[in-house]
């Protein structure tokens, strides 16, 4: 029964509307299996006999995001779902969307086209599961089984072998024997895949709690093989080995690998990967700091570079890479102590210096002394204070030749 309490309930009212319009209605997917596996419930998707053009008649608040694949967003009580007519999938000859989609009269039908057998499950609006093929029976073995003939599923859309991986890495579950050696068979197909459709299962698998299950995985099927990187630097694989502590982002990965390999540079896996600047910026700032900590362990130029928001990241990479351990409330302690918190703060800017050597001509001197200054005050071995500076600056004057 659907209660007052139930994570779904909320969405009921969606399921009624449909109803009452004479339309068939179910929550459907990945909310479905979290809701029997007792885990956070993330989206919550509808299925429906409505096609979108109703949809969007029904509802008075829509956002028509994929509209060619049977999709509309639905705006009710501040929350947004996604309702889509049922349909079967065309081809997916550009390996990133259908060519076609075919909408489809029953649920079943609908469910026929979904990947997993735990994820080709229904729920109406009283809790009463549909569930042609075992789903739930397998959610219960905890076993990851392709709905259909798994070489012909994996053919049509190669994506589905990594959502297999990034399921075991998430669950735990054991990949069912036939879906495995497909896997094995088919591997070559994910090199054709959108990296971005890669990459969007891969952020997922990485943060896994059953990281090592995946791994493991990753490696029986040698898919890995086939993923951006790792293609041309396969001995790169032996790093993620002995992975056990889920990441948190996809540019710690991209820092773990770069800092026990330094000689792929950052660029090949932004490039290869894909991935956006903010990952890039991330990637870089933890290489970074990894780096510096390695060579001088904790002190306040470390501490005076790393941003609040990454100290979490870094925390874990530290404990991946079994540095010598360090605690969040350390890292914040000698962060307060810091004199300043950017180059801004210091008492002294260029045009000071500029006034103190004035026969000198602007260039990289006002650049370098400034920087000194810098390392310096953070370091605790100047004061911040515009009288100190001027007398430390007048007894090391710039060296130009
Ligand atoms: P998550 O909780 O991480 O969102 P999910 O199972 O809901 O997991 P989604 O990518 O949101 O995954 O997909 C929603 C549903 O659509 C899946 O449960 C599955 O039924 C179906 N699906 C998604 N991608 C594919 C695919 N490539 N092939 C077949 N079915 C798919
Ligand atoms: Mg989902």
């Amino acid at each position: 029964m659907i209660t007052l309490k139930h994570p779904f309930q909320k969405a009921i009212g969606i399921i009624e509307q449909l109803h009452q319009q004479g339309h068939e209605a179910f929550f459907v997917g990945g909310c479905v299996r979290d809701w029997l596996l007792k885990r956070a419930i993330g989206d919550i998707d509808i299925a429906t006999s409505a096609s979108p053009e109703d949809v969007q008649r029904i509802f008075s608040k829509v956002i028509p995001v994929g509209i060619e694949h049977g999709t509309v967003i639905v705006r009710h009580e501040g929350e947004s779902y996604e309702v889509t007519t049922f349909r079967v999938d065309g081809q997916y000859s550009d390996q990133r969307h259908p060519d076609s989609v075919t909408f489809v009269k029953s649920i079943v039908e609908d469910l026929k086209r979904r990947d997993f057998t735990m994820n080709a499950l229904a729920m109406d609006h009283h809790g009463l599961i549909i569930d042609p093929f075992n789903g739930q029976s397998d959610i219960k073995t905890n076993l990851i089984r392709t709905v259909g003939d798994s070489r012909k599923r994996f053919s049509e859309d190669a994506l589905r072998m990594i959502r297999g991986l990034r399921f075991s890495a998430q669950l735990g579950f054991t990949i069912e024997q036939t879906t495995l050696e497909c896997m094995i068979e088919m591997k070559r197909e994910v090199a054709h895949l959108a990296v971005e459709r890669i990459r969007t299962e891969m952020e997922k698998f990485l943060s896994g709690a059953f990281i090592q299950t995946g791994v493991s995985y990753l490696d029986q099927t040698g898919i890995y093989k086939h993923l951006p990187v790792f293609k041309d630097h396969p001995g790169v694989f032996k790093l993620m080995m002995d992975l056990k502590t889920p990441l948190q982002s996809f540019a710690q990965f991209i820092a773990l690998c770069h800092f026990q390999r330094s000689d792929i540079p950052m660029n090949t896996w932004i490039r290869e990967w894909k991935a956006s600047n903010k990952t890039k910026h991330e990637a870089m700032a933890l290489t970074h700091a990894l780096t510096y900590y390695h060579m001088h362990g904790l002190d306040q130029w470390f501490v005076y570079h790393l941003n609040d928001k990454h100290i979490e990241h870094f925390m874990t990479l530290v404990h991946i890479l079994k540095l010598n351990d360090v605690t969040v409330q350390e890292i914040r302690q000698l962060k307060q102590t810091l004199q300043i918190t950017s180059k801004h703060d210091l008492a002294i800017n260029g045009h000071d210096l500029q006034q103190l050597f004035p026969e000198l001509k602007p260039g990289p001197w006002l650049k370098e002394m400034l920087a000194s200054i810098e390392k310096n005050v953070v370091m605790g071995t100047l004061m911040n204070h515009k009288n100190e500076l001027k007398e430390w600056i007048i007894c090391h004057p710039p060296d130009i030749d």
